[in-house]
C-alpha cells in the first residue's frame, strides 16, 4: 500500500463510466503515447472485462503498486476540454455523481453513434488473406471482417480486445479501410423545402377547380400566414413532395430550398435596437462596467413583467461580444423562447456575417445535430448558444456571460440519473472562467433574493414597464361565494365576453391537463388509480381515455362502474379541457383555442398556436402554465386564472413560492400593449399572503413573509437540504432498505460530535409513495455545508453493503421538489 511515489510519464487518469466515485490510474503503452491525450475516450481493462472510460488527467505518481494498460484510444479527437472537465469534478463532489457519469451525461447523448468507425477488407487484405501472409491476430481480423463487412470498431475491440494492436497494423497497412460516420470534419448542407402560395392573382374560380386534398393544402398554408416547411405540413396532412410538386406544375404553389444548419436556425428579422428607458440605462451602465473588468459577478436582476429585461441581456451579449469572449444563455424551455432567439439573431448577426454563430440547443435536435452543434463549440467557431439546462456543459473556452433567464424556474433542476441544478452549476461555471452570471427573474427564486440581499450577489431592478404601461389590475374572486360546483365565476365569465367583444385576446390558465381531474363512482366510491403510481388517472374526454400524468399509464373508460356495475360515474375537478368545452358553449362566437401538453405532443403544434396567436386568428387561448412563461402577446388585456389553489398545499415547503411566482408570471401577460390589462384569480383562499401579494405585484412583501417563515421552519436559505431517495420495485425490500440506511444514518449521527449539527429526518414514505411501479421512500438531511457535504460522503462510503436486491439509492443535493 505505501510503494514509493515514483515520478513517471506514462500514467494517465481515467473516469470510468459505472457507477463509482472513485478514478483510475493506467498505463500508456508506447504505441498509444501520440494519441492518448486529454478529453478522449479509451478502452481499458477493469477488473475481469474492458470498459469505456475518460482520459481525466495525468498524474506524475502510480496511486497504486501496479496498473494496467490502457488497450485503445477511442476517438480521434478529444470531446471535452479542460474548462468543462473542471466543470465536471465539481459536480461530481458537490451532487455526488461519479466522474465518468457526470461527463457522460455532459457529452452529447449522440457521441456513441457519433464517433462510430467501421471497418472493410480492402483487395490488399483480401490478397494477404489469400496469401497466408498475415500474423494469427491479423488473420482472426481479416477473417471477421470477411463475413462481417462494416463491423464497427467498438464491436471489433469488445470482441477482440487483445487484437487492437493487430488492427492498428491492418490499418496502417492498408489491408482495412476505416469509414468514421460523423467524424468527417466537413458538415454537410442540409436542405428544406418551403411550400408558400403564390400571390393571389385575382381569379377566384381557380381554386373552385381544386380537388379535395388540394384545396386541404391552400387552407393549411392560409391558415399558417402563406408558407410552411414542407415537415409542417407534411404534420397536419398525408402530401407527398411529387404530390406538392404536381399542384405547383399547375401554378397552385411555389416550392423553393432553404438551406439550413442542422440544428435548425432561421434567419430572423434585422431588428433596430429600441430606445432604453432610464432603468435600462441605469442596469446596463453598471453590467457594462462589471463586463469591462473581465471578472467573476454574479448580478440578479429583478425585472417585473414586460420591463425589458430581454433588452438588457441583448445588450450585455452584445458587448461580450465584441469582447471576443462567448456567451451562454440557459432558458428554462427552449420551445418558448423561439421569440429571444429571433431577436438574437435579428440584433446581432452581424457579429457573426451568418448564422452558424449561434448554436440552438435543444432537446429536438437528432444525436447527430446535437454532435455538430457541440464539435463547433468545442473548435471555438459559436459565439452564443441558447439551450434549456444541459446546455450549462456546452464546452466554451472564453466564456465572458452567462445569462440564466426566469432563474427562479424549477425546469433548471435535472432529476435523472445524477441530481444538478443549472442555475447553480451556472454560478460555479462563471467563477472558473472569469465570467459575469447574470440571473433574470421577475419573481427571483428565495435563495437569489436572499444572496441578493446579503450582498453576495449583485442586485439589479427593472421596478417599473416600458413605456410607462400600468400593471394590470389584479382582482382575486372568493369562490366560496360563487355556487357550489362552478368553474367559471360571473364575474370571469362578463369580463372573458367583454374581453372578445372589444376585440381583444385574454388567456386562461388552469394548470390541470385533461378533462377531468377523476371519475368517482357516487353509489360506491370508486376511482380509476393508477397501478404504478399512487394517483387517481385523469380522465381525457377527447380521446375518452384515462390517463396517469405520471408514467402515461393509459386505459378506457368501463360504461359501467368495475365495483358495483351501476351507472353512476361522474366526472370531479376539472382541467384544460373542461374550460375549453365550457367556453366554447358559453363564447359560441369566439375562436378559442388550448394549450397543453396533449396538445403540443404534435410537432410544430406549440409554434403555430402561438402564431395563430400573435397574428389574432385566437380570441381566448386556454393553457397550463406554459401560459404563463415569457409570451409577449400585445393584444392580451384579460389574464383569469381558473383556480390558485392547485399547488398551494402541496407538501413541499416551496409550495407558497411556486404559487406566488405562476400568479405573478402568468398575470404578467396582460396589458404589455397600449391598452391597460385586467387579471381575475380566482381562489377558495382569498386571504393567503402568496395571493394577497401576487394581487399587489408586491415581491418584496411576500419575500419578506415567506423568508420570515423559512428562517423560522429552518428551511432554505437559511439550511441546507439534501434527499437520500431510496426507490425499488419490491415493497418490502425497498422499506427494508430504507430502514438500515435510516439506521445507519442516526449511527454516523451520532458517532461523530462535527455532525452534531445536523437534523435527520426518516426514512419516511414520499409524499408520492409510488411514481412507474417504483416504492419511494425518504431520508431528508438539513444542516450546515460543510457537515452535511462530510456526512453524504461517509454515508455513501458505508452504504453500499445495505442496499438490496434492485433497489436504488439517489442523493438529491439542494432538492427543488419534495414530493
Ligand atoms: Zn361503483
Ligand atoms: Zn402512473
Amino acid at each position: 500500500m505505501t510503494a514509493k511515489p515514483r515520478q513517471r510519464d506514462d500514467i494517465v487518469e481515467v473516469a470510468v463510466g459505472l457507477p463509482i466515485r472513485s478514478t483510475f490510474h493506467y498505463l500508456i503503452p508506447d504505441a498509444l503515447r501520440e494519441e492518448i491525450v486529454l478529453g478522449k475516450r479509451v478502452l481499458v481493462p477493469f477488473r475481469s472485462r474492458h470498459v469505456t472510460g475518460y482520459v481525466v488527467g495525468f498524474p506524475t505518481e502510480l496511486g497504486v503498486d501496479s496498473a494496467k494498460a490502457v488497450v485503445e484510444v477511442l476517438d480521434e479527437e478529444p470531446l471535452f476540454n479542460p474548462p468543462l472537465l473542471e466543470l465536471c469534478r465539481w459536480i461530481a463532489d458537490y451532487y455526488f455523481g461519479p466522474l465518468g457519469e457526470v461527463l457522460r451525461a455532459a457529452l452529447p447523448s449522440g457521441i456513441d453513434v457519433a464517433s462510430c468507425v467501421t471497418y472493410e477488407v480492402t483487395e490488399a487484405g483480401r490478397a494477404a488473406l489469400a496469401t497466408e501472409s498475415a500474423d494469427p491476430d491479423e488473420t482472426w481480423l481479416l477473417s471477421y471482417l470477411v463475413d462481417h463487412p462494416k463491423a464497427k470498431r467498438s464491436t471489433l475491440l469488445w470482441r477482440a480486445p487483445k487484437r487492437a494492436n493487430a488492427l492498428r497494423r491492418l490499418e496502417r497497412r492498408g489491408w482495412i479501410m476505416g469509414e468514421a460516420s460523423f467524424l468527417s470534419p466537413r458538415v454537410q448542407i442540409k436542405e428544406r423545402m418551403i411550400v408558400s402560395l403564390p400571390p393571389p392573382e385575382g381569379d377566384p374560380s381557380r381554386e373552385r377547380r381544386l380537388g379535395r386534398k388540394q384545396a386541404e393544402v391552400v387552407r393549411i398554408l392560409r391558415e399558417a400566414g402563406g408558407h410552411l416547411p414542407f415537415e409542417t405540413l407534411r404534420a397536419h396532412l398525408a402530401v407527398t413532395p411529387g404530390y406538392l410538386r404536381q399542384m405547383a406544375e399547375k401554378g397552385y404553389l411555389l416550392l423553393r430550398s432553404e438551406e439550413v444548419f442542422r440544428g435548425e436556425i432561421g434567419r430572423g428579422k434585422a431588428l433596430p435596437p429600441p430606445r432604453l428607458t432610464p432603468d435600462q440605462e441605469g442596469v446596463f451602465g453598471r453590467i457594462s462596467t462589471m463586463l469591462v473588468a473581465e471578472r467573476f459577478e454574479t448580478v440578479l436582476l429583478h425585472g417585473i413583467t414586460g420591463s425589458g429585461k430581454t433588452e438588457v441581456y441583448l445588450r450585455a451579449i452584445e458587448r461580450v461580444l465584441t469582447q471576443g469572449r462567448q456567451v451562454l444563455v440557459l432558458v428554462p424551455e427552449i420551445s418558448l423562447t423561439l421569440q429571444f432567439i429571433d431577436q438574437l439573431q435579428g440584433r446581432l448577426l452581424h457579429h457573426f456575417g451568418d448564422t452558424q454563430g449561434i448554436a440552438v440547443l435543444h432537446s429536438g435536435l437528432s444525436d447527430a445535430e446535437r454532435y455538430d452543434q457541440w464539435r463547433r463549440i468545442l473548435a471555438g467557431r459559436v459565439q452564443i448558444a441558447v439551450g434549456a439546462r444541459s446546455a450549462i456543459f456546452a464546452p466554451f473556452s472564453r466564456l465572458g456571460l452567462i445569462v440564466v433567464d426566469e432563474e427562479h424556474d424549477g425546469a433548471y433542476k435535472e432529476e435523472k440519473g445524477f441530481f444538478y441544478n443549472a442555475r447553480d452549476v451556472a454560478i460555479v461555471r462563471g467563477k472558473q472562467a472569469g465570467a459575469l452570471v447574470l440571473l433574470g427573474s421577475a419573481t427571483p427564486s428565495l435563495e437569489s433574493a436572499h444572496n441578493g440581499m446579503l450582498g453576495k450577489y449583485v442586485s439589479l431592478s427593472l421596478p417599473e414597464r416600458v413605456e410607462q404601461r400600468p400593471l394590470p389590475v389584479v382582482e382575486i374572486i372568493d369562490m366560496r361565494a360563487e355556487p357550489k360546483g362552478s368553474r367559471l365565476s360571473s364575474a370571469l365569465a362578463d369580463a372573458l365576453a367583454q374581453t372578445v367583444a372589444q376585440k381583444n385576446q385574454a388567456f386562461i390558465l388552469l394548470n390541470r391537463r385533461g378533462y377531468a381531474t377523476f371519475l368517482l363512482c357516487v353509489a360506491c366510491g370508486f376511482t380509476y388509480r393508477c397501478p404504478n403510481c399512487s394517483v387517481t388517472l385523469t380522465f381525457h374526454k377527447e380521446r375518452r381515455r384515462l390517463q396517469c400524468h405520471y408514467c402515461g399509464h393509459e386505459r378506457g373508460v368501463d360504461p359501467t362502474c368495475p365495483a358495483c356495475r351501476g351507472v353512476t360515474l361522474q366526472t370531479r375537478g376539472s382541467g384544460t379541457e373542461r374550460i375549453e368545452e365550457e367556453l366554447l358553449r358559453s363564447l359560441p362566437d369566439a375562436v378559442i383555442a388550448r394549450l397543453d401538453r396533449d396538445v403540443t405532443n404534435r410537432r410544430g403544434a406549440l409554434a403555430e398556436i402561438l402564431a395563430r396567436m400573435r397574428r389574432h386568428e385566437i380570441d381566448i387561448l386556454v393553457g397550463t402554465q406554459m401560459i404563463a412563461k415569457g409570451h409577449d402577446f400585445p393584444n392580451v388585456t384579460l389574464v383569469g386564472v381558473v383556480s390558485a389553489d392547485s399547488a398551494m398545499h402541496l407538501p413541499d415547503f416551496r409550495a407558497s413560492e411556486r404559487t406566488f411566482q405562476l400568479l405573478t408570471q402568468v398575470a404578467g401577460r396582460a396589458g404589455r400593449g397600449d391598452q391597460p390589462g385586467r387579471v381575475l384569480i380566482q381562489t377558495f383562499h382569498p386571504d393567503h399572503y402568496a395571493i394577497l401579494h401576487a394581487r399587489n405585484h408586491d415581491f418584496a412583501g411576500f419575500f419578506e413573509t415567506e423568508l420570515a417563515l423559512r428562517r423560522e421552519l429552518h428551511f432554505p436559505p437559511f439550511t441546507r437540504l439534501v434527499n437520500l431517495k431510496i426507490t425499488g420495485s419490491d415493497l418490502a425490500a425497498t422499506e427494508g432498505t430504507a430502514a438500515a440506511l435510516g439506521e445507519l444514518a442516526h449511527a454516523l449521527l451520532r458517532a461523530h460530535p462535527t455532525f452534531a449539527t445536523l437534523e435527520c429526518f426518516g426514512p419516511m414514505p414520499a409524499p408520492l409513495a409510488r411514481i412507474k411501479a417504483r416504492h419511494r421512500f425518504q431520508i431528508v438531511l438539513k444542516g450546515k455545508y460543510a457537515p452535511l457535504h462530510a456526512f453524504v460522503d461517509l454515508f455513501l462510503q458505508r452504504s453500499g453493503a445495505l442496499i438490496r436486491g434492485n433497489v436504488h439509492l439517489g442523493v438529491d443535493v439542494d432538492p427543488q421538489s419534495m414530493l
